[in-house]
């Protein structure tokens, strides 16, 4: 039987009995370069850490495991990890796109891979007819479910279906959820990407990116590819993201617990016009959700009254902290608009519907009333300046 995905963040059944590395309950950080042999054509099974690292392959060995996957590849960020999986597509191939997707994926996309042939239909994958964008040099569809800002939640097993039959790749970016409570290769999906630098990591200390996939096929590709462009997570970050994966269940228990009382706070406000939260029953995505996962996450965007209310916000908060990145112990928040979307044209972050009076909060673990006592401080402070 399966164990619970908590168990399954701290141990590796495979690796267990203390046979291996001195019974070190901690996996030891391999910082080697270089493997010797122990003759020719005999190896220890590792020859050079481009290729594979023993910290890394257990870190892997976990993420495949959390995901129900066959394989995971960990990388040296989420960018890198895309930019790998892009190795996979040819000049010519089209790929249909969610339109509302974390902007360094956009810009990765429209900058990069457009360079190398490649074509995109950026489309709202959650209400759009998916299927009457698929062209004869179709290969993939890409998604993120809830989308990065906008939280747009799309049904992953319709999608699946809608790939099967057309034998397109379907892609998911699972970084908003994490493997705690969300699993896209159980419902159809081909490969799941994540940076791990949000919840996996969890501490926002370090960087790193995953590919999981359940295809053997494509597993191969993944291991030649990395052995080639050489963007592999080095060991000591390996071990960090190791540690990080260890409490991830309690951590997306209690920022999940402070997001929600965070929206409904939010939702009681004046000055927000609007609160988009797919743990809130009026959140359209509000049944797929339930469906395909098994919590809401503790991301929030909101949008206040005005710019001005929300550029109050961002210079007055203190404990919670005005960054980019998001899935960290720490509560953060980011303004989509100049920072993890500023790259992205105008014309295109208006038609997804980041304003410049969007903000997103990442919900972290500290004590809840503090997080409310703080957000009711500056909500009542920028009240008072703005009407005194
Ligand atoms: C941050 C992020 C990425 C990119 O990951 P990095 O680790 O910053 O390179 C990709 N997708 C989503 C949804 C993200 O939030």
């Amino acid at each position: 039987m399966s164990r619970g995905i908590e168990t399954k963040c701290l141990h590796l059944e495979e690796d267990e009995g203390c046979s291996s590395n001195y019974g070190a309950v901690s996996y030891p950080i391999y910082q080697t370069a270089t493997y010797a042999h122990l003759g020719v054509g005999k190896s220890t099974g590792y020859d050079y850490s481009r290729l594979q690292n023993p910290t890394r392959k257990h870190l892997e060995k976990v993420v495949a495991s959390l995901e129900n996957g066959l394989d995971a590849l960990a990388f040296a960020s989420g960018m890198a990890a895309i930019t790998l999986m892009m190795e996979l597509f040819h000049p010519g191939d089209h790929l249909i796109v969610d339109a509302d997707l974390y902007g360094g994926t956009i810009r990765l996309f429209h900058n990069v891979s457009e360079k190398n042939g490649i074509t995109f239909s950026s489309i709202d994958c959650y209400r759009e007819d998916v299927e009457s964008y698929i062209n004869e040099n179709t290969r993939a569809i890409y998604i993120e479910t809830p989308t990065n800002p906008m939280m747009h939640v799309t049904d992953i097993e319709a999608l699946g279906k809608i790939t099967k039959k057309h034998n397109l790749l379907l892609i998911v970016d699972n970084t908003f959820l994490s493997p705690y409570f969300q699993n896209p290769l159980d419902f159809g999906a081909d490969i799941v990407v994540h940076s791990g630098t949000k919840y996996l990591g969890g501490h926002n200390d370090t960087l790193a990116g995953f590919l999981v996939t359940n295809r053997e096929d494509i597993s191969e590709k993944f291991r030649f590819l990395i052995k080639t462009t050489g963007a592999g997570l080095a060991p000591f970050d390996s071990w960090l993201i190791l540690r990080g994966i260890k409490t991830l269940g309690i951590r997306m228990e209690r920022s999940q617990q402070n997001a929600a009382a965070i929206a409904n706070w939010l939702k009681e406000q004046n000055a927000v016009t609007k609160v988009i939260y797919p743990g809130l029953p009026t959140h359209p995505g509000y049944e797929i959700m339930k469906k395909q996962a098994r919590g809401f996450g503790a991301m929030i965007t909101f949008q206040v009254k005005t710019r001005e209310f929300a550029l109050a916000i961002l210079e007055k908060v203190r404990m919670i902290k005005f960054a980019e990145s998001l899935g960290g112990v720490e509560t953060l928040i980011t303004y989509p608009t100049t920072q993890t979307h500023g790259d992205v044209p105008e014309e295109i972050r208006e038609k997804n519907g980041i304003t410049d009076s969007t903000l997103r909060l990442s919900v972290g673990i500290e004590n809840v009333k503090d997080l409310l006592d703080e957000l009711d401080n500056v909500f009542r402070e920028i009240e008072g300046e703005l009407h005194g």
